[in-house]
């Protein structure tokens, strides 16, 4: 590996450090994925706004209740998250040999 790797700088390190702190004062209030939940809404509002729904980020399933997608490249199926659920792996392997 070089030895020209980029390093953060220590402000940036040192601001997501605070995000996180406060990230996790909100979580231990109302839930992490409750925060999830609010952020896609947001997000979506706010791109709704500039006629781009659909942009914003999407929060899914417990990752405990999900499969390994089987994908290697670009993806349909998972947009590249590399989780479906097992009813859309079923699916996904039923179509796939066909
Ligand atoms: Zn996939």
């Amino acid at each position: 590996m070089s030895e020209d790797v980029f390093e953060i700088p220590e402000y940036i390190l040192a601001k997501w450090a605070e995000e996180k702190k406060f990230i996790k004062q909100v979580g231990e209030r109302i839930g992490y994925g409750r925060i999830m939940q609010i952020g896609q809404e947001l997000w979506r509002e706010q791109l709704e706004e500039m006629g781009l729904a659909g942009g914003e980020f999407a929060s899914g399933p417990c990752v405990a209740s999900t499969v390994p997608c089987g994908c290697k490249d670009s993806c349909g199926w998972c947009c590249g998250a590399g989780w479906l659920t097992e009813h859309v792996k079923a699916v996904k392997d039923k179509m796939e040999n066909e």
